[in-house]
């Protein structure tokens, strides 16, 4: 925990996370360093892992279906360490348009997306995006035709979404870096879609 410069009485999660870490680090199973240094892993992500497997997933046609149905396997192969959790990726089709939420708190797929954005962990997000997703959405810009199909896909401790956006179109010679560099953390989330030029 961070030391807040005046005095200030732990919150109930301070305090559970304090004790738990301490106590995990007096009987020997983890180290202060391990934690500190998978704290710092954390912070240092960045949407570009994401990115990444969404760019091979687009070029590479038999990946894209490993990572269809093994997320966390599939995003292993690149080389992109998935710690304990199911990793579920959804397909954006023209019939479909994917999004991803966490009703009860925040949880997020910060192992390839980094550290949520503020407004994904905001209570307006998170009971707004279950109950009229379609609204939400053409708040953020992104109007979906009334054709297609919506499906919000509530995340929880051990399952995290991504979303795989639709490849746009004028992107047929492009090759994977410059691919990944339009696939945007928004648009894996579900409340973007990955735009040219
Ligand atoms: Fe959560």
């Amino acid at each position: 925990m961070k030391d807040q410069g005046t005095y200030q009485p732990y919150s109930y999660y301070q305090l559970m996370e304090t004790s738990l870490r301490e106590l995990l680090v007096e009987k020997g199973i983890v180290t202060d360093d391990a934690v500190n240094a998978e704290v710092t892993a954390m912070r240092g992500r960045q949407p570009e892992r994401g990115s990444k497997a969404v760019a091979r997933a687009w070029v590479d046609d038999a990946f894209r279906q490993r990572l269809l149905k093994n997320g966390t396997a599939a995003c292993e192969e690149l080389g992109l360490e998935i710690p304990a959790l199911k990793l579920v990726v959804v397909e954006n089709t023209p019939q479909v348009h994917n999004a991803i939420v966490c009703t009860l708190c925040s949880c997020y797929p910060r192992v390839l997306l980094g550290i949520p954005p503020d407004w994904y962990k905001s209570r307006n997000y998170r009971s707004r995006m279950v109950r009229e997703p379609r609204a939400v959405l053409a708040e953020f810009g992104l109007k979906i035709a009334d054709a297609v199909q919506i499906r919000v896909h509530d995340s929880t401790a051990d399952m995290r979404y991504m979303v795989l956006p639709m490849r746009p179109k004028g992107t047929e010679d492009w090759d994977e870096a410059r691919l990944a560099a339009i696939v945007s953390r928004d648009s894996m989330i579900g409340v973007a879609i990955p735009k040219v030029g």
